[in-house]
């Protein structure tokens, strides 16, 4: 079947969504995405949404450039950040004047509490800047976007997974969806396109993130051409449910929380003195295994304490509601009473498809766009979030630049013609869904997945080191190579899961692939990428970006650009 749009946007999370609000009414926009539009990611952020307010006590968008350069480990560009942080204030009451029940201070304020790495004054100490609603502070923003995207005419297409962009002559004009419903190949055309696609936490074992996070869009753009950056770094999140790796958000610490180690120790006043259990995440999880190797995990095991116990019932059932029911579900634990055992957990993907600020996908380092290709969110890299992204920093992003993204889009298709018509653009996906359901292969993308998902967690987490990642290559490597065996046992056309499990194992592949390329090449440690055999941070070698191009033939090929450095000069990263 065909549709015909001005623009299309791939993925109902915020950045989709945002990006859908500014441009729905004169133009014709349609949104797909692989889940019901609200139950994408997004809805289940819980701490919050970080802006210099200035609420609660006195705050500055620069303290808040700051912080997220510093968080950044001097790896995000600083021009972007710049553009978060001053455009956080405004975001932020647009979202008020859009209906989002924040909670209010005493005077009717925004309520804002604190998160890991923001500080006032430059690193004096921790500042209240996450604007929140409770702990669903993602799912009330979702669900008045989407509200709003539905009054300004946007179509939706929900559960429609989108298998390949549509590239005639190097412009982009649109995608190849199947519909999950009926097992039905749909081409949208479209002058533009923008990915908003999420995070891939799904590459391994242990995460916070939902089952739809298998970084599609990513690995989508690459085969066609769009350049991945800083894909090395992945962030753990240091409080994830002691083996499921749900989350329990920074918010609890924010509001007060502490680690405890087996001998009731609130270790990280040792390692963080001036902000302690508020430290930002990456240095959080590396405490915690290095607390674990030392021996002074709960019970000698793998995991430590979050403590909320002092906080007292009130505190936690009014601002912790949804973390105090998943501890209590999840963990066995009442966090009134007994404290949360934790571990961390993937959590988010600081390297994405590169974009600039307004959302173009770039192919080179002068920053050549992608004529027609642009991605927002999670699945893109700015990179506002360099090495390591402080908390409350993703949600914003996803708002400043699904905004701008939008905006550039709208330029663009009035300025551009309609790219040339492809004959049969969906002819080569139909191919390979025949070839995958006919396949007589042994192999189960469960088992290849279970493999892939076990080596990246062992090998490719919080700690690397040289002998460690050759080897998972070689892993994914061979994974790649059984890839092609796997048979599809559902031979259905509706909610084929398995069929869509194959799909998207051959995304986390390519994407697992360029992740440990680039932990590799990165010989030092910054911010979520710890180097066992470099433990210090390079700037005279690895100051840059890494990019890998898409090489059918020889694998991914790497080259770097430059970092935007406008304010703060580097400096050793201490808290
Ligand atoms: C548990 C959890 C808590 C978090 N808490 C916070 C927080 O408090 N503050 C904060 O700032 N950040 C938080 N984050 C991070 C933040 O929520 C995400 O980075 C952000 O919401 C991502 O938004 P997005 O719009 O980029 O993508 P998502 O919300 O992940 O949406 C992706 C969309 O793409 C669609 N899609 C993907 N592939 C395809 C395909 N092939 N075809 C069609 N559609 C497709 C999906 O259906 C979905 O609609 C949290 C993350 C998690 C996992």
């Amino acid at each position: 079947m065909k549709h015909e749009y001005d623009i299309v946007i791939v993925g109902a999370g915020l950045a989709g969504l945002r990006a859908a609000v500014e441009i729905g009414g004169d133009t014709r926009v349609a949104v797909l995405s692989k889940v019901f539009a609200t139950r994408s990611h997004s809805g289940a952020a819980q701490g919050g949404i970080g802006a210099a307010l200035g609420n609660e006590e006195e705050d500055h968008p620069e303290w808040h450039m700051f912080d997220t350069v510093k968080g950044s480990d001097y790896l995000g560009d600083q021009d972007a950040i710049e553009i978060l942080t001053e455009d956080a204030p405004r975001a932020i009451y647009e979202l008020e004047h859009l209906g989002v029940p924040f909670n209010r201070t005493r005077e009717g304020k925004i309520a804002q509490r604190a998160f890991g790495g923001h500080t006032r004054q430059f690193g004096a100490a921790p500042v209240k800047r996450a604007c929140y609603a409770a702990t669903r502070t993602g799912r009330v923003i979702l669900d008045t976007l989407w509200e709003q995207s539905l009054q300004k005419g946007v179509a939706f297409y929900d559960e429609y997974q989108i298998l390949s962009l549509i590239i005639r002559d190097g412009q982009c004009g649109g995608v190849v969806a199947y519909e999950l419903a009926t097992g039905k190949l749909h081409t949208f055309h479209s002058q533009a396109v923008l990915f908003a696609t999420g995070g891939a936490g799904k590459i391994y074992k242990t995460t916070s993130n939902a089952f739809a996070s298998t970084g599609d869009g990513m690995a989508i753009a690459f085969r066609a051409g769009a350049p991945l950056e800083d894909m090395e770094f992945v962030q753990f999140h240091p409080t994830g449910i002691y083996k499921l790796g749900i989350l329990i958000s920074e918010a609890a610490r924010g509001e007060g929380g502490i680690l405890l180690n087996n001998d009731g120790e609130r270790f990280m006043e040792r390692y963080a003195p001036v902000i302690k259990d508020l430290a930002p995440r990456d240095m959080i999880s590396r405490c915690m295994l290095e607390e674990i190797r030392a021996g002074r995990g709960i019970r000698g095991q793998d995991y430590l304490h979050l403590d909320l116990t002092h906080l007292g019932q009130a505190v936690i059932e009014s601002k912790l509601a949804e973390i105090a029911s998943f501890a209590r579900t999840y963990a066995g634990a009442d966090p009134v009473k007994d404290p949360i055992p934790v571990q961390p957990t993937c959590h988010y993907m600081m390297g994405g498809i590169a974009t600039d600020a307004d959302g173009r996908v770039v192919v080179d380092r002068a920053g050549t766009p992608f004529p027609g290709l642009y991605a927002a969110g999670e699945c893109a890299c700015v990179s506002v979030h360099g090495a390591n992204r402080l908390g409350c920093n993703a949600l914003l992003d996803t708002l400043v630049f699904g905004r701008r993204a939008g905006i550039e889009m709208q330029r663009y298709i009035r300025a551009t013609g309609s790219p040339h018509r492809s004959a049969e653009p969906e002819k080569k996906d139909a191919d390979r869904l025949r070839g995958l359901m006919e396949s007589k292969g042994r192999e189960r993308s469960g088992r290849i997945r279970a493999e892939m998902q076990a080596t990246m967690m062992d090998k490719v987490s919080v700690f690397r080191v040289q002998d460690g990642l050759r080897a998972a290559v070689a892993k994914i490597k061979e994974l790649q190579e059984r890839y092609p065996q796997i048979a599809i046992q559902d031979k259905g056309h509706c909610f084929n899961r398995d069929l869509l499990d194959a799909i998207e194992l051959g995304h986390m592949l390519d994407l697992a692939e360029v992740i440990i390329l680039g932990a590799l090449y990165r010989e030092e440690s910054r911010g979520a990428h710890s180097r066992e055999d470099f433990p210090a941070r390079d700037d005279t070698r690895f100051l840059v970006h890494t990019l890998f191009g898409y090489d059918a033939i020889r694998g991914p090929q790497i080259f770097t650009k430059p970092v935007k450095i406008t304010r703060f000069q580097p400096q050793e990263r201490k808290y």
